[in-house]
């Protein structure tokens, strides 16, 4: 078999699909994160308002301050939310995700957005508010939280994404198929299915072959042996 690691891939995804959509995912990336630059400290002081609402309801009588730095006064220590912006930063993929997704229908993403935002907003708005009974009264279950936020952070604008736009992650996942023109069969490997199961070919048959990958110049490429 003459597969190059291209044509290896090609057994697992539709590449060019692949390709074009993790370029087009690296440049939503960079324009949303370029922006998150600038809103990421508003959206933090969003959080941290509403965990204080909730830490209230808790038990924690907290204050919040938010001038130059954010953090919030409570029993008499500072807990400070250095940096924490960038630690939320996973609406970043999570927008890019759903813009990089080509032919999207408007109604999906309305939906994607109005479900996916609350979702990421609960998780960081518990990550934040697990922090006090994890240093004040070293709970288990925040410790959880917050041990496994890291995880969820990188996880979730993925796993949502998956969930609203399963259509067109399948087919990245499904590698480009061809309907042989020897048996009729449609095969991922169509190359490999030809050279392995199709020798010993009648001259009408090898007529066939040839228009079929003058037909489709892209397998060509990946099988050096057809020139
Ligand atoms: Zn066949």
């Amino acid at each position: 078999m003459k597969y190059g690691k291209a044509g290896f891939l090609k057994k697992f995804f539709n590449s060019e699909l692949l390709v074009s959509f993790v370029i087009r995912f690296f440049i939503f990336s960079i324009i949303f994160f370029v922006v998150w630059i600038f809103i990421g400290k508003y959206y933090l002081i969003i959080i941290a308002y509403v965990s204080k609402f909730i830490l209230g309801f808790m038990g924690y009588d907290v204050t919040l301050f938010h001038n130059q730095e954010i953090y919030f006064i409570c029993r008499g220590a500072q807990v400070g939310l250095t940096d924490a912006e960038l630690a939320n930063y996973n609406i970043v993929p999570f927008l890019a995700l759903i813009f990089a997704t080509p032919k999207m229908n408007k109604f999906i993403i309305g939906k994607s957005l109005l479900f996916g935002l609350p979702v990421i907003f609960i998780f960081h708005v518990a990550n934040m508010v697990a922090h006090f009974p994890y240093y004040y009264n070293s709970s288990s279950f925040a410790q959880g939280i917050i041990n496994s936020a890291g995880v969820i952070n990188m996880g979730l604008p993925f796993l949502l994404w998956i969930l609203f736009y399963r259509d067109y992650v399948s087919k990245i996942f499904k590698p480009k198929s061809y309907i042989c023109p020897i048996c009729g069969e449609r095969k991922s490997g169509i190359a490999e299915h030809i050279e392995s199961v199709h020798k010993n070919l009648s001259e009408k048959e090898k007529k066939a072959l040839k228009i079929f990958f003058e037909m489709h110049p892209e397998l060509k490429k990946e099988n050096g042996r057809r020139e």
